[in-house]
């Protein structure tokens, strides 16, 4: 094993989940001398010569990643532990389209209007349904609750001079444990995303929530000793 890591796991983190669109997300791929995966709000690279198995080669828009960091901000995985512990998760709910017969129409997707014209005559005439659109079935959005938990959907965690999602400060510490370090390294805060050093092969960029929230966590920076 030439990292020393589940380079499948790792990568597996920062793919696009089931479900997304942009197709080209879901699985790792090659550029150059690096291997990427994302799913368009953190991106993962490493330097293709410690992985062990081959990527598709793509030619994707890439997030570029500045050469010469300007930060050395250290954070600390039981830091980042605590801090994602303190949040408290939601239950996740989904909707699902539910089809209810039409009653106006019994489903069968035609109605009957009446005409009465000036001599009284009356005359009857079958149309669409105007309830259904003569579909029928009428859909309704219905919730869910799931017995899953989550952070909740923009969950503001302040770290440094910007705010990242709950759920993608979790990747990272995910990230840490497959790899077996204890920190990672802020070394770029711009104004829509985060970049962390997470050893010499393997950089991670997060991008920004744009918060006014004043409720937000904080991740506290690794005490210099
Ligand atoms: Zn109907």
């Amino acid at each position: 094993m030439i990292g020393n890591f589940d380079e499948s796991a790792l990568l597996s983190l920062f793919v696009g989940k089931v479900g997304e669109i942009r197709k080209w997300t879901l699985e790792p791929f090659a550029l150059d001398e690096y291997v990427y995966a994302t799913d368009c709000f953190i991106m993962i690279r490493i330097k293709k010569e410690i992985l062990n198995k081959e990527y598709p080669h793509k030619y994707n828009p890439i997030i570029s990643f500045p050469s010469i960091p300007s930060l050395s901000i250290c954070y600390e995985i039981n830091e980042i532990g605590k801090l994602l512990k303190s949040i408290t998760k939601e239950r996740v709910i989904v909707t699902e389209e539910e089809e209810e017969l039409c009653e106006e129409c019994n489903g069968s997707g035609r109605v009957t209007y009446e005409y009465v014209d000036l001599k009284g005559i009356p005359y009857e005439v079958e149309e669409n349904c105007p309830i259904c659109e003569g579909d029928g079935f009428l859909y309704k959005e219905k919730e869910i609750e799931t017995d899953e938990f989550d952070y909740p959907q923009y969950c503001p965690v302040k770290v440094y001079g910007g705010f990242l999602n709950a759920y993608y400060v979790e990747v990272l510490q995910k990230a840490m444990s497959i790899l077996g370090i204890d920190t990672i390294t802020l070394c770029e805060d711009l104004p829509n995303m985060s970049l962390f050093r997470l050893n010499e092969n393997i950089h991670v960029a997060v991008a920004k929530l744009f918060m006014d929230s004043e409720a937000y966590y904080e991740l506290k920076e690794k005490t210099k000793v």
